[in-house]
């Protein structure tokens, strides 16, 4: 009998696998999909290799969360550091994101010039800092409710709470247009889409501390990796004894000491359940009644919840060395059936030998989308409606960046919310978790499940998406299981 199940080797599953056998606990990871690490990983098709999703690996120094795994778990990632981390289009404008804050702060003030940029970006960049700094010592966190502990702590870092408390909780844009001297549209647009993207809220629905930690992503070090983005996760995993791959957890059941698993693979019994399912999903796997009321109650309380559009294709290799990674348009139009306005694009580096291959290079494109236009419809309607947003989505490519004008496309294929239902099992599709809005600050779910013995991790438990958000999610967890884990 293992000590933990876990069911899923997304960023979150993997990640806190490996904390746990690290700890000395005996782990078993369970993955119905032949990669690992979910809608961070890298799938093969005709030959070729692409990310499913994510393509930015974000924060192996200083006090991010994956410096401190790496440090402590003695990992390797096959990366390459990217500076700048994107390139912005707005119109017929170009805005690097550079790592150097100085630098980035010329870029942004070169494309959108107002007198209090100054002033705007030094909040930006003070409290995202100051979150960064003080965020280990408000872990665990395990419920919303107030807790004595969390202010012992807090007093710890009293100073750095008064300077950024009379903003903190501010609307975001609101204390944009109370600090700028104005702010046009595709200023807003700006910065709205970098809170998108990581918080999965526009700038008018996120406080300012959750919007600084969105706008200054790029300035964290980013990087590149190399061979597929699964390969991160393939690193926590890498001493794990048992890791399932091909596995469906189809049913859980419980018993007074332990758990048993019904899977693909036969049955397996464990002492305790970590499942790195969205909190919606739970009630497929227990019968237990106050699961399901759980699971079931918060679809409705977190009914907002966005899907991703996503293209494929390999492209003949015309770019030189120093073609930037990550491309951002946004767009003054709507993509249709999305709701969305900006389309992201990744390349793959020239020198990975397993996505850039045969003088051609690996792309992976995402954008928004809303959910209920994919689900329901015929067949014919449901490939129309793809083909509609891959021409849009191409035709606004080569407006935007015409020397993919030139390049030869093979292999395009198109994911919608259905496909990443498909693939990941993720309630109606919906990916990049529980938009942290302020709507929903203080509800954000915790990892703790109504059933003893039964935890949660991934981007539906703890407030923040993607590798930084994810990965401080699984060290909370582990903290919340063991006691004396510090990091
Ligand atoms: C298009 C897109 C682009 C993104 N870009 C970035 C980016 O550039 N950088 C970044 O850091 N983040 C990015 N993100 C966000 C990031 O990918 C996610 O927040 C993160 O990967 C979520 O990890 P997770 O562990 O919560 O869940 P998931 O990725 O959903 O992993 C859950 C895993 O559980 C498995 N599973 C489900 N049910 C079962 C079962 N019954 N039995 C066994 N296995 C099961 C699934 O197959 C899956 O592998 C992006 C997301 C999307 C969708």
């Amino acid at each position: 009998m293992f000590d933990f199940a876990i069911i899923g080797a997304g960023i979150g599953g993997s990640v806190v696998a490996s904390i746990l056998n690290h700890l000395g606990y005996s782990v078993a990871l369970f993955e119905k999909l032949e990669y690992l690490c979910g809608c961070a990983g890298t799938f093969r098709r005709k030959g070729y290799y692409f990310n499913v999703g994510a393509a930015t690996f974000v924060g192996l120094d200083g006090n991010l969360p994956l410096a401190k795994l790496k440090k402590l778990l003695n990992l390797d990632f096959p990366v390459v550091k990217i500076d700048p981390s994107l390139k912005i289009y707005i119109k017929d404008k170009t805005i690097n994101r550079y790592q150097d804050k100085n630098m980035a702060f010329e870029e942004i003030q070169k494309a959108f010039y107002d007198k209090n940029n100054q002033k705007f970006w030094s909040t930006i960049y003070n409290t995202s800092d100051i979150i960064w700094d003080m965020l280990y010592d408000f872990l665990p966190q395990q419920s919303n409710l107030p807790d004595v502990n969390l202010i012992f702590r807090a007093f710890k870092h009293i100073d750095k709470i008064i300077k950024i408390a009379p903003y903190f909780f501010k609307n975001a844009r609101a204390y944009a247009l109370q600090t700028l001297n104005s702010l046009d549209k595709d200023y807003e647009r700006f910065l709205s889409y970098h809170t998108l993207i990581t918080a999965q809220g526009f700038l008018d629905e996120v406080n300012v501390g959750v919007a600084s930690l969105g706008l200054t992503y790029p300035n964290l070090d980013n990087y590149y990796v190399i061979g597929g983005m699964d390969k991160a996760c393939e690193a926590f995993v890498k001493n794990l004894k048992h890791v399932f791959r091909r596995t469906t957890v189809q049913k859980i059941r419980s018993y007074e000491d332990r758990f048993v698993l019904e899977t693909s693979a036969g049955e397996f019994e464990a002492k305790n359940i970590v499942l790195n399912k969205t909190i919606f999903d739970l009630h497929e796997l227990f019968d237990d009644p106050y699961i399901k009321e759980f699971s079931f109650k918060s679809q409705k309380t977190f009914s907002k919840k966005w899907g991703a559009f996503t293209m494929y294709f390999m492209v003949d290799d015309i770019f030189d060395k120093d073609f930037e990674y990550h491309h951002f348009i946004l767009l003054d139009e709507e993509i249709p059936f999305t709701k969305s306005k900006s389309i992201f694009l990744s390349i793959s580096a020239k020198e990975d030998s397993i996505l850039s291959i045969e003088n051609k290079r690996s792309i992976t494109i995402s954008t928004h989308s809303t959910i209920d236009e994919w689900f329901g419809l015929e067949k014919e309607e449901y490939k129309r409606r793809k083909k509609v947003v891959e021409n849009f989505i191409i035709d606004r490519l080569h407006k935007y960046i015409p020397i993919l004008k030139d390049a030869k496309l093979y292999n395009v294929e198109s994911g919608t919310p259905l496909t990443f239902k498909r693939y990941t099992s993720r309630y109606m599709g919906s990916v990049g978790g529980i938009p942290v809005i302020n709507e929903y600050f203080f509800k954000y779910p915790r990892p703790i499940s109504p059933i003893k013995g039964v935890y949660l991790v991934g981007d539906t438990v703890f407030p923040g998406q993607g590798w930084p958000g994810v990965s401080l999610g699984a060290i909370n967890l582990a903290k919340i299981i063991d006691k004396n884990f510090k990091l």
